[in-house]
């Protein structure tokens, strides 16, 4: 309900506050770097642990279910649908990307005409306010969500299928632990000199809420409330961000996909050599821009990546039964990512 309007008008009144188009074009790349650095950084964390304990090798289980895989939506159409022909049902259809165009495209053109546009810049700033009191209210209700959500997803788990996959869930959830407590942090320490304890600390609804509902975009509200108003981000930078990181940063989903493409070889004993691991890496970071940030996405963009080293799309099934709970994990550090690395904009107010 508020992710679409708040993206909207924070990160419109996020290109009035910055005040200069080039200093709004140093930020997007600089983001993007980070963005794609880390996620590079997580699919070789992946691998690298992945190979170092062989998993998958000598088993033989039995595939879960089958894995529809066609519906991967091509990456050249993730690029070329960010400009919408019709803003109104980008908007309907929660298409981030294009709605953080259109929000910019509007934010530069009141720049553009400048003082006469003063009032209306005003406005959106008020509109805002708004919408993040609008938040706060609909956070009172997040822990009653929370806690049936996650007893949902508990009572539905298949905990025998996590034995046969213990090897997978184990390296993954290791995977996912070392670049959330050690790469983000060195990162975020380095790069903006955040404590981590507090980092952490302020974080924790964040991760709570995108664990239980294993959604980035639905967490946008909770993550830009959180780096604005309590760890003292500048609108500015974190309403580009924020948005911008829950749909193409996802250092999260491309640990699974690293970790994914190990397992699934060696179970078919098929040997990957250096060129494929650095595919591996590539088409993770590319697959984890086009994955949205919402519930599963990460496994049907999984195919994309099998599909460029040669691995039977198939596997997939494999691994299809736990995802569910991994799902949550990773999502609880893609934001984190989304935070983290958006703070490494480093603009304070
Ligand atoms: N659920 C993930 C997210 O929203 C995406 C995925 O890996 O499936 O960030």
């Amino acid at each position: 309900m508020l992710v679409v309007p708040l993206v909207l008008i924070s990160l419109i009144c996020g290109v009035c506050g910055i005040g200069d188009i080039r200093l709004l074009g140093r930020i997007g790349t600089k983001t993007f770097i980070i963005y794609m650095i880390t996620t590079a950084l997580a699919i070789a964390t992946a691998i690298g642990l992945g190979v170092l304990f062989g998993i998958g090798k000598g088993m033989n289980i039995e595939t879960e279910a089958a894995f529809e895989a066609a519906s991967a939506p091509p990456l050249l159409d993730v690029f070329s649908n960010i400009i919408p022909s019709n803003p109104i049902s980008a908007m309907a259809n929660g298409d981030m990307l294009s709605i953080i165009f259109f929000a910019i495209l509007i934010g530069v053109s009141i720049l553009m005409v400048g003082k006469p546009a003063k009032g209306l810049v005003q406005s959106l700033e008020l509109i805002n306010e708004v919408i993040l009191k609008m938040v706060t209210i609909i956070m009172n209700l997040a822990p009653y969500g929370v806690f049936a959500l996650l007893t949902k997803a508990m009572a539905e788990l298949g905990l025998d299928l996590i034995w046969s996959l213990l090897g997978y869930v184990a390296v993954l959830v290791g995977s996912l632990a070392f670049h959330f407590f050690v790469t983000m942090m060195i990162v975020l320490k380095v790069s903006s000199g955040l404590s981590i304890k507090t980092f952490l600390a302020k974080m924790r609804e964040v991760q709570i809420f995108a664990f239980s509902t294993s959604s980035s975009n639905a967490t946008i509200p909770i993550t830009l409330r959180t780096v604005t108003k309590r760890m003292g981000v500048n609108n500015s930078v974190a309403s580009f961000t924020v948005p911008f990181g829950a749909t193409i940063n996802m250092d999260g989903t491309a640990i699974m996909q690293g970790t994914a493409t190990i397992f699934i070889a060696n179970i078919y004993g098929i040997d990957l050599g250096v060129t494929e691991y650095l595919t591996v890496i590539l088409m993770s970071v590319l697959a984890s821009v086009g994955t949205a940030g919402v519930p599963g996405v990460g496994l049907i963009m999984l195919s994309m990546v099998f599909a460029q080293v040669g691995l039977p799309i198939e596997g997939i099934g494999l691994i299809l039964g736990v995802d569910r709970i991994l799902d949550m994990l990773r999502t609880a550090v893609n934001v984190g990512g989304d935070a983290a690395d958006g703070y490494c904009g480093k603009i304070r107010r």
